[in-house]
């Protein structure tokens, strides 16, 4: 288990990581409420069937944009991908220019690449050390694989999501 928050992370300003951390103290962390404190507007929105959320300009937002996901995907899905756009924002801002639409396996004009430094950067998000570790505190000796159903459902992201975050299940994070 690489137990460190992801490049991508560290190499935010300290203010936006002040910013963050500010609502990771207790789960789930309320990644609508992240988005809204960076002056984002989040919307849920009847979208294709094979997209997942989008992030596009929104003069009305005070950070200019706004995120959009599909109501029709589980609420775990949608705040992954809430957490997903938000990175988008933090890392790649100067790239979404008119729009930026991630199909369900979140891939969108960016290359693979950026599209897996927003995958780090929303699950140091949505599933800080922080309070992995705090919830497991007591339970050292159980095997983690065990206790991934539980753990996703304390921090409200799927089972996927949290194995791929714990690198279990064969999945390199
Ligand atoms: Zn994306």
């Amino acid at each position: 288990m690489k137990n460190r928050p992801s490049a991508e992370w560290l190499a935010l300003p300290e203010s936006q990581i002040a910013l963050i951390a500010e609502h990771q103290g207790i789960a789930p962390v309320p990644v609508g409420a992240i988005a809204k404190s960076l002056g984002l507007a989040v919307k849920v929105a009847t979208l294709p069937v094979d997209i997942s959320g989008e992030i596009k300009p929104d003069t009305h937002a005070s950070a200019g944009f706004q995120i959009r996901v599909n109501k029709h995907e589980a609420k775990t899905r949608q705040r992954f991908t809430i957490a997903h756009e938000i990175a988008h924002f933090l890392l790649h801002k100067h790239l979404i220019k008119d729009g930026l639409t991630d199909s369900i396996l979140y891939r969108s004009k960016l290359t693979n690449k950026r599209e897996a430094e927003a995958n780090r950067l929303a699950a140091d998000i949505l599933m800080p050390w922080s309070l992995v570790d705090s919830w497991r505190t007591g339970l050292k000796g159980v095997d983690i694989r065990s206790l991934a159903p539980q753990l996703a459902s304390y921090l409200e992201v799927s089972e996927v999501a949290l194995k791929i975050r714990l690198g279990i299940n064969g999945v390199e994070e």
